[in-house]
């Protein structure tokens, strides 16, 4: 039976889609033993789930916990690999989490693959590159677990109730080198988290500053909304919301790109996504060069018609 070990630098109260999402997939794979920095007061209720048989956190992780960036986060998952001896190592693909898998392989003297799409339990794991135009597989030649990370919406989370698992704390404790002065919860906007969502409408400088008709959108399909860096640097939304090179990295099923151009920073962000809608005005747009579908035109006149048609499709 395949071990595998899951990585989540934190855990809240509910699971979130992609953390729901890497459990089934470890499900699938083998025994899932849960490690972490901290739990929520709920203890492992959240965890409670039919696939995981343990969860290994850091000493004391109700009265110190450990959060992201605390390099310490690498030492629990190398404490808790020398306890399993795993075969994989799975994380999500979000920063915080490669930056601590990052530095537990260093510690492991063991492979890391980020981006994957897929994982099997023999340590391959599979990549989607060159907007999605071609599939890689790659394997770690030394001895020793594979450390992956998988991107959200490649596996549909299906997670079925069991008892709550016993935790294990390693003897591991936050490290001085980080210090957590404040915490806030960002206010919510209603729609899904962007680099979790199967949906992205993301937007750039074709909208001139009126967000009503990509809201509308976005609504109307359920989805998250991202933007290029000419559109969070205007101020029209928050920086946390740029999709590319130097924003966050995308990977829905789908993705609208409404007046945005398609730079190649851009397309850093968004080019491994599912199917790729554009609209643009202008047909030498880079971004049509990875569209699956493009919609030549003055974006103030397909999205209406656009959101007109799925509604009456939506009855
Ligand atoms: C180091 C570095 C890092 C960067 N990182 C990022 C990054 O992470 N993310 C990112 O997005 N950019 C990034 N950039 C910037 C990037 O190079 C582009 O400048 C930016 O993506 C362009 O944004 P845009 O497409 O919204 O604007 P533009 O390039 O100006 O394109 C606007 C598009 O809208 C279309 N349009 C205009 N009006 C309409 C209309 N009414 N209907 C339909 N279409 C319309 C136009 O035809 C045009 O194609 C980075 C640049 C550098 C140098």
């Amino acid at each position: 039976m395949t071990q595998v070990l899951v990585f989540f630098d934190r855990v809240e109260t509910e699971l979130s889609r992609a953390q729901a999402e890497l459990l089934t997939h470890a499900d699938a794979l083998g025994d899932t033993v849960v490690v972490t920095g901290s739990l929520p007061v709920t203890g492992t209720a959240p965890l409670a789930v039919k696939g995981v048989t343990g969860v290994l956190t850091g000493a004391d992780h109700v009265n110190a916990p450990i959060y992201a960036p605390d390099p310490a986060l690498a030492d629990v998952v190398a404490a808790a690999a020398g306890e399993l001896d795993p075969d994989l190592i799975l994380g999500l693909d979000a920063p915080e989490t490669v930056d601590a898998l990052a530095r537990a392989a260093v510690l492991l003297e063991a492979g890391l693959i980020t981006g994957a799409t897929g994982v099997t339990g023999s340590g391959a794991a599979t990549k989607s590159v060159l907007a999605d135009s071609w599939h890689t597989t790659a394997q770690i030649s030394e001895d020793g677990p594979l450390i992956a990370t998988l991107r959200p919406n490649t596996v549909l989370p299906v997670l079925v109730d069991a008892a709550e698992p016993e935790v294990v704390e390693l003897d591991v404790a936050a490290s001085s080198a980080v210090e957590i002065l404040k915490e806030a919860e960002l206010p919510s906007t209603g729609r899904p988290t962007l680099t979790e969502a199967s949906t992205v409408v993301a937007f750039g400088r074709g909208v001139e500053g009126d967000l009503s008709l990509v809201e509308e959108l976005a609504d109307e399909l359920g989805a998250a909304l991202g933007a290029s860096r000419v559109a969070t640097d205007a101020g029209w939304i928050d920086h946390s919301a740029q999709v590319g090179q130097t924003g966050v990295i995308v990977s829905p099923k789908l993705y609208l790109s409404v007046g945005i151009s398609g730079a190649v920073q851009q397309k850093a962000g968004m080019q491994t996504s599912g199917t790729i809608v554009a609209i643009n005005k202008d047909e030498d747009a880079p971004v049509f060069e990875i569209a699956d579908f493009g919609v030549v035109g003055d974006l103030n006149e397909v999205l209406p018609q656009m959101i007109e048609e799925i509604r009456r499709r939506k009855g």
